[in-house]
């Protein structure tokens, strides 16, 4: 079977930090980091929800879902955007014309436009590491190991494991793009 590379988020073990962020940008150079973190149930970014002492704050980290049916890569008029045999949805940079057309064609908000290059840019999963054997910045700077990276086609990998518990879910499956990165939601404090 094919290779499909994912990645497994576990809000459970996301502190909000920002590191994945920080990481993406030093090491990919984008007009801004390719991942940002989302804040999920409070009123404000900085705030959390409750009352103290019962105080919530969950985040989601948000980039590219390297989808399994990537509608930016048929929108692609230059063929910027293709998709690896190992499932990465890569973006060439040499390649793009800096059109936005795959800006419009992504459901999920992933794709920035760089003013200063004229250009698209998103994550590309740090493919320049994995065709080196090494792991996306973002993974091996987590503070916290929320990120998990592995093959969602191997039943006995990790990731595959992680992706068969309960409650694991994909953002907006409806969709239909079948998105490769999957979270694994908060725990629910006891009492709430
Ligand atoms: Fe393309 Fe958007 Fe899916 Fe990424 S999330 S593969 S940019 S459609």
């Amino acid at each position: 079977m094919k290779k499909r590379l994912g990645l497994v988020i576990d809000q459970e073990r996301c502190i909000g930090c920002e590191a994945c962020t920080v990481a993406c940008k030093i090491e990919n150079h984008g007009i801004k980091g390719w991942i940002r973190v989302k804040t999920q149930n409070a009123p404000r970014k900085d705030t959390p929800d409750g009352r103290f002492p019962d105080l919530r704050m969950h985040f989601l980290p948000v980039l590219c879902n390297h989808c399994e049916n990537p509608p930016c890569v048929d929108a692609c008029p230059v063929e910027a955007l293709t998709k690896r045999n190992d499932g990465l949805v890569f973006l060439e940079d040499e390649k793009c014309d800096g059109c936005r057309i795959c800006l419009e064609a992504c459901p999920y908000d992933a794709i920035i436009f760089n003013p200063k290059k004229e250009k698209a840019e998103k994550c590309n999963l740090c493919a320049h590491r994995i065709d080196r054997g090494l792991e996306p910045f973002c993974v091996i700077c987590c503070e916290g190991q929320a990120i998990h990276i592995g093959d969602l086609n191997d039943p006995a990998g990790r990731i595959s494991q992680l992706v068969s518990k309960p409650a694991t879910f994909q953002r907006n499956p409806e969709t239909g793009t079948n998105p490769s990165v999957y979270y694994r939601p908060p725990q629910q404090p006891r009492g709430l």
